[in-house]
């Protein structure tokens, strides 16, 4: 998370769009996945590392870095699993952390979330071709995923790769509490479903905006018109560990964090299912 001021509002909304439909997914347990936290890197360009060790311990089918054009900056790590369609839906993370605490929360959740996922999908084919990437540099000003909008992927030029993707999901300091959707940054619809699906499948979601705390890497996908929707944990009770010595594992909260990476799952797969049919 890009922090930007301390005010936050709170919203509560529920949007309902009907569709019954069967989903599969295949989910792991949470101690891998907290094993992976608490081994994550504090280093910048080690965070970068283990963003690729993650996915290559998933065998993905195609890892890309796409560099930012800088000197000593990391590039964001992009992981690809073709679809039967050339569709995208786009998944991303930020792996950086600014210079106070372990960035646990503030993101190394979202990394470790975001292979997580890409496991649980794999299951089965889809049909989007699904792009897991871990952004560079977010905290300095979303760079990596500016960078990545603009200039593409694979010889693809970042006009038209931003014209391929269907739904980008954002996932940014996830597991210090509940899982949130930042509606104000979110594309309706989209946010609706995952409600609908949070309660079908008895999982807690909340809508908390983020606007007036700060700015993701959503944003960079938004801007280029493409539909977003922005997951977290923060409200008032813990937004305050973010760039702060606070932000260690004694921030995480397991189950809450293993229910958020159960509904994206959910959600990931949903989505595949009613975009672009
Ligand atoms: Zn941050």
């Amino acid at each position: 998370m890009l922090l930007r001021g301390s005010l936050f509002h709170l919203l509560l909304s529920l949007v309902v769009c009907g569709q019954s439909t069967k989903i599969t997914v295949d989910l792991i347990d949470i101690a891998p996945m907290e094993q992976r936290l608490r081994a994550f890197p504090l280093k910048n360009d080690e965070r970068q590392g283990r963003a690729r060790l993650l996915f290559e311990d998933i065998k993905c089918p195609k890892i890309v870095e796409v560099p930012l054009g800088k000197k000593d900056v990391p590039a964001n790590v992009v992981c690809i699993y073709p679809g039967e369609n050339q569709k995208m839906i786009w998944v991303g993370a930020h792996f950086d952390k600014v210079s106070a605490g372990e960035g646990k929360i503030d993101n190394a959740t979202g990394v470790v979330l975001l292979s997580a996922l890409a496991k649980s999908l794999a299951s089965v084919p889809r049909r989007h071709t699904f792009v897991f990437s871990a952004f560079a540099d977010e905290e300095k000003g979303l760079l990596g995923s500016a960078a990545l909008v603009k200039k593409g992927i694979e010889g693809v030029k970042g006009k038209e790769l931003m014209a391929g993707i269907s739904g980008m999901v954002n996932i940014d300091s996830v597991g210090a509490g509940a899982t949130a959707v930042a509606l104000s940054s979110s594309d309706k619809e989209f946010a609706g479903i995952a409600f609908k699906l949070a309660e079908q499948l008895q999982l807690g979601l909340r809508s908390v905006n983020v606007d007036q705390v700060g700015q993701s890497d959503g944003a960079s996908f938004q801007k280029q018109g493409v539909r977003v929707v922005e997951f977290h944990s923060l409200d008032n009770s813990n937004w305050q560990i973010l760039h702060s010595p606070k932000d260690t594992m004694e921030a995480f909260r397991g189950k809450e964090y293993h229910e958020t990476y159960k509904l994206l799952a959910f959600f990931l797969a949903q989505l595949d299912l009613y975009l672009d049919r």
